[in-house]
């Protein structure tokens, strides 16, 4: 997971949630058979390629003109990236994710974004959303940050309070613009994570450690695209970025300029 986004994720909002290092890592780690070093060396070439090409995906996009519209794009190349990562790594495994549209026990934190991600999802909201739902959007925002912006992400997960962007059917009404975060998110049962939104402590959701490895790699060229040119990828929480995004048209680009117009939102482990 990288630094820049690592916070208050779905990832790591609860105990039961911590990340943790992937099993097949730890084994090779305290290996001391050739072949455990060998898979160990090939599931690094493997993360640093996927690095590598999201690092040059996301540059691309970016230019030499560091504008909205460009953060914008580039935003939009991670997201598509680190679907692509993903995709390959369950084609290969032939894994099966339970994960479906519905399902939202784990949309039910304080969901972390990078700057240009909200604006990526206010382009997304501008060109898909009449001007009427978006004010009912910020509305419900509104209500929502005043509820839940001085949780901590324990306090948040213990009371079960869904993210604002859930619809009426339990469905992410943002998804083909939701966060990194969100996208590398996944889970091979259900159960589990339906016992520890129930409560129950010792559940550990059921991901899988080769789509982590290659999700949290996607992430990192898309940290290390941002700052390479030289724009922050610091976390800001979903539901209060967006609000502003939503309330002050022109704040993304007082940002791009260096003001920190989104400093209220800022997650607090940034
Ligand atoms: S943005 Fe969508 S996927 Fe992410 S927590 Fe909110 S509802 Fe869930």
């Amino acid at each position: 997971m990288t630094s820049a986004l690592a916070p208050a994720s779905i990832a790591s909002h609860s105990p039961s949630f911590t990340e943790t290092t992937p099993p097949r890592l730890r084994a090779a780690s305290g290996a001391t058979t050739l072949r455990g070093v060998r898979a160990l060396v090939v599931l690094r070439h493997h993360d640093a390629a996927i690095t590598a090409r999201v690092k040059a995906d996301v540059t691309t996009a970016l230019g030499r003109d560091l504008t909205v519209d460009a953060l914008t794009d580039a935003a939009e190349r991670a997201h598509a990236a680190l679907d692509d990562a993903g995709q390959r790594v369950i084609a290969r495994g032939a894994l099966t994710i339970a994960c479906a549209a519905g399902c939202a026990y784990c949309c039910h934190v304080h969901a972390d974004v990078t700057v240009p991600e909200l604006l990526a999802i206010t382009r997304h909201l501008d060109r898909t959303w009449s001007a009427a739902r978006r004010g009912a959007l910020r509305e419900r925002l509104a209500l929502q940050n005043e509820r839940v912006q001085h949780l901590s992400d324990d306090a948040r997960w213990a009371a079960k309070i869904p993210c604002a962007l859930l619809d009426d059917a339990g469905r992410c009404s943002i998804h083909a613009a939701r966060p990194l975060r969100c996208r590398a998110f996944h889970a091979s049962s259900v159960e589990p994570c339906r016992e520890a939104y129930e409560g129950d402590l010792d559940a550990t959701p059921a991901r899988m450690p080769r789509l982590d490895r290659a999700h949290d790699a996607a992430e990192a060229g898309y940290d290390a695209a941002l700052t390479g040119a030289g724009v922050s990828a610091a976390a800001y929480r979903l539901e209060g970025g967006l609000l502003i995004a939503l309330a002050d048209p022109g704040a993304g680009a007082r940002w791009v300029a260096g003001e920190d117009a989104f400093a209220r939102a800022r997650s607090p482990v940034a």
